[in-house]
């Protein structure tokens, strides 16, 4: 891929602009020379690569969240989990594209594995026989390592994820994301966008802090056409795992997710809710599902779970080519 630009000078035209490296505003950039040799608005090689990789991954699904610390990560590997034990013939995959702070390996309990390449690619780590991750977690040294990557590199890194990890056949490859919308998430839906993506979950806790980003998040999927196939509300209440009483740790001043779900026309898909055992055993990387199947939270996961299968397979997203939008 020819190097984007990452000073743009004031006014840029755009690296894909005619006048890319040629405008008044160009004068002194340091990438002016790139876009005025039209190399920058050639069609980026990874597209392609990307789309032939994931021929065989029947869902993709982004997960996402306008803030960090509402459980965007933990409802990523809960959902894996489950949709995984609930069928062995079902093929499932995480793909943790928080390259900032990637969390996926000590949830999913392989801290510390090694990512091995072969002919095919990158193999993933195997957390069950039809449960695989990839992580940028398996690839740094250190924790800190990514943190100050610039564009570019994260976009480089995302298309290596994409185009070379060889998952095999999938039935469903999540994605966790970053909080926001970054680098990353532009990167991940411009190479996604050919081989088609299922939809994108939000996560969202119900205070209205959280909820103003989600909306956010909202309008980001709906500028870059992708489908909302619902949102989760997570650490809705609090039941006691002692004496199963309930409490409202944040409440939902204006409504919640439902309240937005209902104004926004977007599926509400359930609530999870806060459960200390819960985030005990994902800190620990243990498996949920056998630790503590009883759980309020897990069996709000399993109808959640169900309606996002429900989702998926009327969906018919995975047939439309966007390449041309
Ligand atoms: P994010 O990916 O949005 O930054 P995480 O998934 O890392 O958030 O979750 C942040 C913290 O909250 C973690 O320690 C996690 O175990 C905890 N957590 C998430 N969901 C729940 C829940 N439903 N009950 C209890 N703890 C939770």
């Amino acid at each position: 891929m020819a190097d984007v630009p990452t000073e743009a000078p004031e006014h840029c035209p755009g690296t894909q602009s005619d006048s890319a490296g040629k405008a008044s505003a160009c004068a002194g950039c340091p990438n002016q020379n790139i876009c005025a040799s039209g190399a920058t608005k050639q069609p980026d090689p990874g597209i392609a690569l990307v789309k032939e990789r994931l021929a065989d991954v029947k869902y993709k699904i982004l997960v996402l969240s306008g803030k960090g610390g509402v459980g965007k990560s933990t409802m990523t590997s809960l959902l894996a989990r489950t949709l995984a034990a609930e069928n062995s013939d079902r093929n499932v995959a995480i793909l943790d594209i928080d390259i900032c702070g990637p969390s996926q390996p000590r949830v999913m309990g392989v801290v510390g594995e090694q990512v091995h390449q072969s002919g095919s690619g990158w193999s993933p780590v195997y957390i069950e026989d039809n449960l695989s991750l990839m992580s940028i977690g398996f690839l740094l040294s250190s924790a800190s390592d990514a943190v100050i990557w610039r564009g570019p590199k994260k976009n480089g890194m995302i298309r290596q994820f994409l185009s070379e990890v060889d998952w095999g056949t999938l039935d469903y490859l999540i994605l966790d994301t970053p909080p926001g919308t970054s680098d990353e998430h532009l990167s991940a839906t411009t190479y996604l966008k050919s081989a088609g993506i299922t939809g994108a979950i939000l996560v969202t806790t119900p205070q209205e802090v959280s909820l103003l980003d989600v909306r956010k998040e909202i309008d980001f999927c709906k500028k870059v056409k992708i489908p909302i196939l619902g949102i989760i509300e997570n650490m809705s209440i609090f039941v006691c795992p002692k004496c199963k009483s309930t409490a409202e740790i944040f409440p939902a001043l204006t409504g919640g997710g439902k309240q937005m779900c209902t104004e926004m026309n977007i599926e509400f898909l359930g609530s999870i809710p806060l459960d200390p055992l819960l985030a005990r055993c994902c800190d620990d990387g243990k498996n949920v599902l056998t630790e503590m199947p009883d759980s309020p939270s897990i069996v709000a996961l399993q109808k959640i779970v169900t309606r996002i299968i429900d989702k998926c397979e009327k969906s018919t997203t995975n047939l439309i080519d966007h390449a041309d939008e």
